[in-house]
């Protein structure tokens, strides 16, 4: 694979050892990263074997001795430069895509720029270019790799990692990380139309380059626009056929980065594959970055066990639905409820199945209740009612209904079963006088339902 690429990188320069990219670099991280130091022998033999050839290429007459040491320092400059990058991306990518992403954009170019560095020298220490040609050409040498490991390594490794998972060998799980961010999509078709729509703004491009010699920089600028439908492709196709995507949509602006010729449009059309190689993987990270947020919202207000609100954001909710209470003149009641003789669930069936119990009781309150209601869990199993628009004659009726619900069915989970009740305390919110004074009152309702027997609804009587 890596002599491929090679290959592939060879057909596309436009004067000696100057292309847009260096594909064997993509394959050189990616092999790291699927196999981990493993990959470093083939790596090197591959790198060497082409250095052998050289001379061939370029029709010079390079000594051997020359060529050899050209072969051993180079690959061990290309080896040592891409496994050292991709074993710091194993040890510091993490689980998630975020972090993946950004550590992989830091990493990619620091082993690039040591690739280069290594690379180029190796090639002057061995006397096959001028120390003055090294320097030359180490900012091409570094750009040309980045863009090969940006644009190309996801999609190799995706390949590697297939090619071992269908060999029994094991590999780094990458494949099923992809594709826990989004399956691709059945089909081939709204792809193809998409990468269609990709390639565009390229080909007008290259139509104002070369059909009307307009040659300046605006032109290859336009390329930049793929990054548009290149996030379609990002956001409905899943992330393997994003890895693919970008490497096909790079291939073909390498290419027509051969066809430009050298100049400063082939800089921009190298940005462009950087640029839409770094967003098309940090557009990747976004819907899990929205999923986080979205997760920690739910922790911190809701209880994991019920579902219900958590008292902190209970008390918040109350407090606005009073101002609201007081500022339109509507009622609000307040319905307080304590599980009856709870412990004796606990201690006749065990802890788990009181959860599974408390549960099943919250789940039938969220049921007999409306959407604009408020359901919090205050305490273990005691639970706070907020009804907004709701005059205390309806919110007792509704606590009757809640009552009923949990009383006519018992809770069964395999042998074990127990009757549900509750007692309940309901109050009329003022809002002159506060939430917390009609809490008060729901609560020493609740009190006198317990100690008329429970398993009843109490009324506070008005403030
Ligand atoms: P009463 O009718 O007077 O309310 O009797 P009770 O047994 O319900 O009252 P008490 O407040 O003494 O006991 C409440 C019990 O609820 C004690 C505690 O073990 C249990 N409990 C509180 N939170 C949880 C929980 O999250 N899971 C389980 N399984 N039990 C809980
Ligand atoms: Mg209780
Ligand atoms: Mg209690």
């Amino acid at each position: 694979m890596w002599i491929g690429a090679w290959w592939l990188g060879q057909i596309q320069e436009y004067a000696p050892h100057a292309s847009l990219w260096f594909p064997p670099a993509g394959v050189a991280f990616a092999a790291f990263v699927v196999f981990g130091p493993r990959a470093a022998l083939p790596l090197a033999a591959a790198s060497f074997l082409v250095t052998m050839r050289l001379g061939e290429i370029y029709g010079t007459d390079f000594p051997v001795s020359n060529l050899v040491l050209a072969g051993v320092l180079f690959s061990a400059a290309h080896a040592g430069a891409y496994g050292a990058g991709a074993l710091a991306f194993r040890r510091w990518a993490g689980r998630g895509v975020p972090r993946a992403v950004t550590v992989f954009l830091l990493v990619v170019p620091a082993s690039a720029l040591l690739a280069a560095l290594a690379g180029a020298y190796s090639l002057a220490l061995s006397g096959l270019i001028p120390y003055d040609e090294a320097l030359a050409i180490l900012l091409p040498w570094f750009i040309g790799d980045f863009v090969g490991v940006v644009a190309l390594a996801p999609g190799f490794a995706a390949v590697l990692e297939r090619l071992a998972g269908t060999t029994g060998t094991r590999t780094s799980g990458l494949l099923a990380a992809a594709a826990r961010l989004g399956p691709a999509r059945p089909g081939l078709r709204a792809l193809s139309a998409r990468l269609l729509l990709c390639i565009l703004p390229l080909a007008a491009s290259l139509v104002l380059l070369l059909g009307f010699e307009r040659r300046d920089l605006a032109s290859s600028f336009i390329v930049f626009f793929a990054v548009v439908p290149l996030m379609w492709i990002v956001h409905t196709e899943g992330a393997i056929r994003t890895f693919f995507s970008v490497a096909a949509l790079s291939t073909v602006i390498a290419g027509a980065g051969a066809l430009v010729g050298p100049g400063d449009h082939t800089t921009s059309y190298q940005f462009a594959m950087i640029v839409l190689a770094g967003s098309a993987y940090f557009g990747l990270a976004v819907p899990s970055l929205y999923a986080d947020n979205e997760n920690l919202r739910r922790l911190a207000t809701t209880d994991a066990l019920t579902g219900a609100t958590n008292p902190g954001p209970f008390l918040e909710a109350a407090a606005r639905e009073t101002e609201r209470a007081r500022r339109f003149a509507t009622p609000l009641s307040l319905v307080l409820l304590d599980l009856d003789r709870f412990k004796a669930v606990n201690d006749t069936h065990g802890h788990p199945f009181g959860d599974t119990v408390l549960a099943e009781a919250a789940r039938r309150l969220r049921a007999g209740l409306r959407e604009s209601d408020v359901l919090g869990r205050l305490g273990g199993e005691e639970f706070g009612i907020l009804l907004p628009m709701t005059e205390v004659a309806a919110a007792t009726e509704t606590a009757l209904r809640l009552a009923a619900a949990l009383r006519d069915t018992p809770v069964t989970r395999g042998s074990a079963t127990t009757t549900v009740t509750a007692s309940f305390g309901v109050s009329a919110v003022d809002p002159s006088a506060g939430f917390e004074a009609a809490r008060e009152r729901a609560d020493r309702a609740l009190y006198e339902a317990k100690r008329l027997g429970r398993n009843r609804v109490e009324v506070a009587p008005p403030a």
